[in-house]
């Protein structure tokens, strides 16, 4: 374990870019292997291959730029879907609604019938069945 810390010393590691990459990767190489595409296959190489380089690789700043520009175009994709999972798992509990002036989304506990609700982004009054 020794030798391959040593052989890691100075060098980038994995990063959120490179498991992006891989997880990229092994789903492409499923379709291509379903549907019979040699160049998805290659195309996964070249992937896999990128990844490795990634990782190995001793020029850090220039890795962590890559990641850092990989970071500005997937947090907001997290964000997005994890909030839409989040309101697909609590929609039995909740009802989630926006608001007529602003469009904020908000939520509240079902079956409490008619309710008013006030936004908290805008200040909007509005009467809402829950
Ligand atoms: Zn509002």
């Amino acid at each position: 374990m020794n030798g391959f810390r040593n052989f890691m010393v100075g060098r980038y590691g994995t990063d959120q870019f490179t498991l992006f990459l891989l997880i990229t990767g092994m789903v492409l190489t499923f379709i291509g292997d379903a549907l019979n595409l040699e160049f998805l296959t290659i195309l996964t190489y070249a992937i896999f291959i990128g990844c490795v380089y990634r990782t190995l690789s001793r020029n850090i700043l220039a890795r962590q730029k890559e990641n850092f520009m990989f970071l500005k175009y997937w947090n907001p994709v997290k964000t997005w879907s994890k909030s839409k999972y989040n309101i697909v798992k609590d929609s039995k509990d909740y009802k989630y609604f926006k608001c007529p002036n602003c469009k904020q989304i908000m939520r509240a506990p079902r079956g409490r019938g008619k309710i008013s609700v006030t936004c908290r982004k805008c200040g909007t009054k509005f009467i809402q069945k829950s």
